[in-house]
């Protein structure tokens, strides 16, 4: 078996020769925003079993914590298999593949976003399985919000955002572009007024890909940690908000999937919300 894929941009490819040994989807933070989707999905695939396919000057790195680096696209944005030599495995992100083995547990339950209702019939666990190995890092907890404004943030906290309207439409989204932007099952998108969305902190380190074919698709991430960022379209008055990035409760969440003729075969969608095949009319 081969399973080949890569990033939005094509840049970066790779492929993985074996059935990845475990598979989790980890909706802890900083999967939430290096993804810019409601959990991250990641296959542990032996060292050997896994190869970059070509060219990979596009990569690069950001530490999330002393024990784990995370690798993106540095033209696109999209989060990327890291191998972790420690441990002789690589861990590889689900979303730009295809198929592939199915998640077998939920794990960083506890950080998991507000306005996403797990809903499998997986294991759960509130930070890492037992038997990982792995120490989860503490995370201070932010001061109130300011009244009436929701507060965004990439992984380095060198971008910063406000949010002052209620987000609507909010959706997940399983097209084939999103799941290789986000490297993930799906994307979780608010959508806002560009007056509600405002940078309080290191717009300077926003870097944005549009698809050359596409009329609107365009993935803005911070140009340090790779996390995924609002995007602002003037022209349509339109901003689009990573669900996963906000440090508050929206108080809204998905209200249907959408793409679905797109989703990934290895996710399973457990949730009552509507789905469309492709955008709602
Ligand atoms: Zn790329
Ligand atoms: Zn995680
Ligand atoms: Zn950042």
């Amino acid at each position: 078996m081969s399973n080949e894929a890569c990033c939005l941009c094509g840049s970066v490819k790779w492929a993985v020769s074996s059935e990845p040994l475990q598979a989790f989807n980890c909706h802890c933070s900083i999967c939430r925003k290096a993804h810019g989707s409601a959990f991250g999905t990641y296959w542990f695939v032996p060292l050997d079993q896994f190869r970059w396919l070509g060219d990979t000057v596009s990569i690069v790195s950001y530490r999330s914590s002393p024990q784990i680096q995370r690798s993106f696209c540095g033209t696109c944005g999209s989060v990327l298999p890291q191998p972790v030599e420690s441990i002789n495995m690589c861990a590889v992100p689900g979303g730009p593949h295809d198929d592939g083995k199915r998640p077998q547990a939920e794990i960083f339950t506890r950080h998991k976003a507000p306005w996403f209702d797990l809903t499998s019939d997986l294991p759960r666990f509130d930070e890492y399985p037992p038997d990982s190995g792995m120490t989860p890092v503490p995370r201070e907890a932010l001061p109130a919000a300011p009244e009436g404004v929701v507060r965004g943030s990439c992984n380095c906290g060198e971008i910063r955002f406000h949010v002052t309207e209620t987000l609507n439409p909010v959706h997940n989204c399983h097209c084939s572009r999103c799941r290789r932007g986000r490297a993930a099952a799906h994307a979780s998108n608010g959508f806002a007024t560009v007056a509600a969305v405002r940078f309080v902190q290191g717009e300077e380190q926003l870097k944005s890909y549009k698809m050359p074919d596409a009329q609107y698709f365009t993935q803005v991430f911070c140009n340090i940690c790779g996390s995924k960022m609002p995007r602002m379209d003037p022209t349509r008055d339109l901003a689009v908000v990573p669900l996963s990035v906000l440090d508050d409760d929206p108080g809204v969440k998905p209200q249907r999937h959408i793409f679905v003729r797109d989703k990934a075969a290895w996710h399973v969608i457990s949730d009552d919300l509507p789905q469309f095949s492709a955008a709602p009319q």
